[in-house]
This record gives structure tokens, C-alpha cells and sequence, in this order.
């Protein structure tokens, strides 16, 4: 288990990330997908069934000591390795609520939510914020290439059998010939909401392209773009639809070492490319800027740039 952050979302304020599934060495992540905007690269190993990986109590003891220090908003799995590829994803949820209240979200392609395992994992959570791109298993295997034999449907279902609060994400974008950003589409996706929202309430969170990926191609839609979408399910649907927006950055005071400093860093960058602001929001009160600067002089980090903005990954 990782912690890296807080991280900034737009949706959960300052949200602690934690990891449940290391990729594994030389890979980017351990993922069933291989998402076109992915900002995690595109060297993925294509782990295609769940197992249980062991949660060490001295991670809690540093996952409560960095709560404690941080004070965020969320507490959110997420990160290299697609949460519900663990099982223990449950019983860490269930360990983070004995010892502390701060709400518990997931981030998940919910490729997983047919099964009852999983399900029981992710109703542990207060809110899983579950991937739905496409509304058509076309068009969902070339945004979301996902492995061999995931069913967009069987996704569908799974959703709609979560027994907590489930907001859906779609990241609407275009990359060379694909989108899912015209009226069509659009059209058809809000018909899937519809379909969920009968079920369960849901949610719908509008994002866009707003991190480096490894494709060129990639583009976002503008925010007038966005907020007219949101307005149309709203409408529409009668849907809450909430939308991407740039924030200003709420900084978290750390006083910590250098060293540990460099290591966070690189934790965090490994798993989110961020904005120099957005780095240096982070470590507010412990000299970031030194620290980034040195990361880039040694090799460690570089700049990747999306739509004019610099960010910082691992190398
Ligand atoms: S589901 Fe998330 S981690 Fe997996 S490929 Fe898509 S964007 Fe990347």
C-alpha cells in the first residue's frame, strides 16, 4: 500500500491518495484498461482478474501518521494499480473508518463491479466515483481499450448493484478520429445515466483532458463546452451534473525533511503529473521549489506539456 499527496481534485478538494496495487517493475500501472488519455503512459501490465495483496498494519500506522499531518478533505483509492484489482480493498476501507472520519472515495473503472467481492469492497467506501467514457461497446473499447472480453454492459449492471453513493465520470476529450464530445454521443451517454439513475441514484462528474498522457492527439474540450453538457443533463435528465473547473489550489502546511520531501515528490508525480503550483501547494512551509529543482537537475523528473502547461512526471 502507498500513500502519495495530497493530491488537488477539483472534485474531492485535498484527497489523500492511496494505492492498493503496485504495477510492476518497468511497467506504468497495473490496469484491465489502457485508457487513450491515461496519464499514467501506456506501458500497463493487463492484470485481468483480482487477488488479495496483503495490507501491512505498519501502512496504516503511516497512512493515520500522514492524515494526522495532512488533514484532508478525502481519503481516496486510487493511483498506479486500479483499485478493485485488490480484494482487501474492503478491509481497508473498513480499518481507515475504525480509526478516523474523513469520507473514503474510490476511483475505479468499475470493470470489476459484475462481481460480489468486489462490490462488497466498494460498498465499504462512502463514494466510488466509477469511469463510464462511451456509451457503446464500440466506441468504450477505443477510448478505454480495455482487455479481452470486458463487457460495457456487465459494467453497466454492476453499477447499478453498488448499495453506496456512485457518482459516474466520464473525461470527455478527442484524440485524432475519436471523440465522445459531439451531440451523438453525448446523447446516447445520457441515456446510460438515465438507465443507472432509474436504478440507484447517481451523479454525473464531467472532466476533461487535464494531464499529460503519452499521445499527441489528445485534446480537451473548453469549459464553456463542459458547462453546456452538464446543463443539457441536468436538464434533460434530471441529473446533478458537476464539471471540471480551474480551482485555486487550497496549500497543505508540511514541515518535513528534505529528503522525505524529494520522496513524496516523486511518489506524487509518479502517480499524477502536476503543475509546479500544484507541487508547491503541496508542500507549503518546507521549500518545494528547491527540492524540484534538484529532481530535475538529477535526472529524476522532466516536463511534459498538455495544451501550453508544463507538468512534471517521473522519468
Ligand atoms: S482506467 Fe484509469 S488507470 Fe486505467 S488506463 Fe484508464 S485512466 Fe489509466
Amino acid at each position: 500500500m502507498k500513500i502519495y499527496g495530497p493530491v488537488p481534485s477539483w472534485r474531492l478538494g485535498n484527497s489523500l491518495g492511496v494505492d492498493l496495487v503496485d504495477a510492476p517493475p518497468g511497467y506504468s500501472k497495473a490496469c484491465p484498461f489502457n485508457c487513450l488519455y491515461c496519464h499514467l503512459g501506456h506501458k500497463g501490465t493487463r492484470m485481468s482478474e483480482p487477488v488479495q495483496v496483503d495490507l501491512p498494519t505498519k501502512d496504516f500506522d503511516n497512512l493515520f501518521a500522514k492524515i494526522d499531518e495532512t488533514k484532508p478533505d478525502y481519503i481516496t483509492f486510487s493511483g498506479q494499480g486500479e483499485p478493485t484489482l485488490n480484494l482487501n480493498l474492503g478491509q481497508a476501507a473498513k480499518r481507515i473508518k475504525e480509526m478516523c472520519n474523513i469520507p473514503i472515495a474510490v476511483l475505479t473503472n468499475a470493470c470489476f463491479a459484475p462481481r460480489k467481492d468486489v462490490r462488497a469492497g466498494l460498498d465499504m467506501c462512502d463514494v466510488v466515483i466509477a469511469k463510464i467514457d462511451a456509451p457503446t461497446q464500440d466506441l468504450f473499447e477505443k477510448i478505454n481499450q480495455p482487455a479481452k472480453g470486458i463487457r460495457l454492459a456487465d459494467i453497466i449492471g454492476g453499477i447499478k448493484s453498488i448499495n453506496t453513493k456512485v457518482c459516474i465520470q466520464t473525461l470527455v476529450f478527442s484524440c485524432a478520429n475519436t471523440t465522445n464530445a459531439d451531440d451523438d454521443t453525448i446523447g446516447a451517454l445520457m441515456d446510460v445515466y438515465r438507465d443507472i439513475n432509474k436504478s440507484r441514484p447517481i451523479e454525473v462528474l464531467l472532466g476533461t483532458v487535464t494531464r499529460p498522457s503519452d499521445d499527441e492527439n489528445l485534446r480537451p474540450v473548453d469549459s464553456k463546452k463542459l458547462s453546456g453538457i452538464a446543463e443539457r443533463i441536468s436538464e434533460e435528465c434530471g441529473i446533478k451534473a458537476r464539471y471540471f473547473s480551474e480551482k485555486e489550489q487550497k496549500k497543505v502546511n508540511r514541515n518535513i525533511s528534505q529528503d522525505k520531501l524529494a520522496a513524496e515528490m516523486t511518489d506524487l508525480l509518479l502517480r499524477r503529473p502536476c503543475t509546479r503550483e500544484e507541487i508547491i501547494s503541496r508542500f507549503d512551509g518546507s521549500d518545494p521549489a528547491v527540492v524540484l529543482d534538484k529532481l530535475i537537475g538529477r535526472g529524476v523528473l522532466g516536463l511534459k506539456v498538455l495544451d501550453k502547461k508544463d507538468y512534471y512526471v517521473v522519468l
